[in-house]
């Protein structure tokens, strides 16, 4: 069966409420279904409290929906504890959480964290912080022109024997490619690094299991998978966050507080300091379950074909180059390009004035473009609620801008 794009369609009020809006830049945020807005509007209506904290009727009502969120997110990674879920801002506050706290702890002068040239700045900036600040090593793995790693620079960074941390995307948020996870995860573990999964983009487009995949730490937003802003989710392996210190410290991270020291709590409730983001669990909560009512493949089947049309008439465009792989099946979430004597900025800045919304810049990903030898690209992104009208509507809309940027 195909996905139903047009009912599903309706369920964003977003997206039915602005007519000729085309959104297409959903790598950067998603749009909300009216499941998740619901839900998080009932919260604040019957179930508004502080959790964890106080005995009230309202308290324990918030208390049951935040930790009922951790357990549905919980089931949504396959991860096999409950205390494997904290709850963060975002994957940016996720990944520094890595850094500052097992980071910090586990690595001295000269060890390494080995990185990819996919990476998005939020899993860069971490770590180059702490090369400043202890004198760690950044390596890095590199990649061919069409963005597949190269797994000769993973095998020899590994057999360095200083690589402590592999840290890496699950998808790139540029080129769309998807590094083989599971087989990369296996050979750092078989060395002796543990693995850092930035699942930012990989989560809103393909099923996750933790477990399975073996990763240490995993990273995502829940803004990117239909749920609301502000919330982020860092999987940790219960036995490596039990020996992590605290991130940030303040109330409900600790078991005990003296005037000259205190005893930090257990996980996760150590890594979740003062007043967590309540209602946003409860909305991704809500837009994990709203995602589970579909079918994955269909979601997956119908990306595709988008990206496929995208390709094809993308490609058509004059001077028009688009980055990465040119196979369907290789890529996944969004299709970056270049257009020849034309800047990116302008080129989104006309088609912005059209409706249609694509991003322009260097997506975070200054290294990844640097490899490439460019300085900004254009990126096209889908989700599940895009059409094939509203993706046959660029191509035609980039013609029209180039000819007037030319002109
Ligand atoms: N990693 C990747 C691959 C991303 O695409 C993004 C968001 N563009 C991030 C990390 C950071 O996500 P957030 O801004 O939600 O922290």
């Amino acid at each position: 069966m195909a996905l139903a794009v047009s009912a599903l369609r309706r369920q964003f009020p977003l997206l039915t409420g602005e007519k000729g809006i085309v959104y297409l830049d959903n790598a950067a945020t998603t749009q909300k279904p009216r499941a998740v807005l619901d839900a998080m509007d009932l919260f604040y209506a019957t179930s508004n409290a502080n959790v964890h904290r106080g005995m009230h009727i309202l308290a324990e009502r918030a208390t049951i929906a935040y930790e009922g969120a951790r357990q549905t997110v919980q089931r949504f990674l396959g991860a096999r504890a409950l205390e494997e879920i904290i709850f963060t801002k975002s994957t940016t506050e996720a990944i520094n959480l890595v850094a500052r706290s097992w980071g910090r702890k586990n690595l001295k002068r000269g060890d390494c964290v080995l990185l990819s040239l996919l990476e998005h700045h939020s899993n860069i900036v971490p770590w180059l912080m702490l090369k400043e600040e202890i004198g760690i090593e950044i390596l890095w793995i590199g990649i061919d022109d069409q963005g597949h790693l190269n797994m000769q620079d993973l095998e020899r960074a590994l057999r360095g024997k200083r690589v402590k941390l592999l840290a890496l995307t699950g998808q790139s948020n540029v080129l769309g490619v998807r590094p083989n996870l599971p087989s990369i995860i296996r050979r750092a573990h078989g060395k002796g690094a543990l693995v850092l999964v930035d699942a930012a983009q990989l989560i809103g487009h393909h099923a996750v299991d933790v477990a399975g995949l073996d990763c240490d730490f995993l990273a995502f937003s829940g803004h990117k998978l239909y749920g609301p802003t502000g919330i982020g989710v860092l999987y940790g392996k219960r036995h490596i966050l039990e020996d992590m210190p605290p991130f940030l410290g303040g109330g409900m991270m600790i078991s005990e507080v003296k005037r000259d020291h205190f005893v930090p709590g257990d996980p996760p409730q150590r890594f979740e300091a003062g007043t967590p983001p309540i209602a946003e669990a409860v909305g991704l909560a809500a837009a994990i379950a709203w995602l589970k009512t579909l079918k994955q493949k269909e979601i997956e089947a119908h990306e595709r074909r988008l990206l496929g049309v995208a390709l094809k008439s993308l490609s058509r465009v004059k001077g028009l180059t688009v980055l990465g792989p040119k196979k369907m099946g290789e890529i996944s979430g969004c299709i970056s390009f270049t257009v020849e004597g034309v800047h990116p900025h302008d080129l989104t800045e006309i088609l912005g004035h059209e409706g249609i919304c694509l991003r322009a810049g260097h997506h975070c990903t200054q290294s990844l473009h640097e490899r490439l030898g460019i300085a900004a690209s254009t990126r096209l992104s889908v989700a599940l609620y895009n059409t094939e009208e509203e993706i046959l509507a660029v191509a035609p809309a980039l013609e029209r801008a180039i000819k007037l940027l030319k002109k």
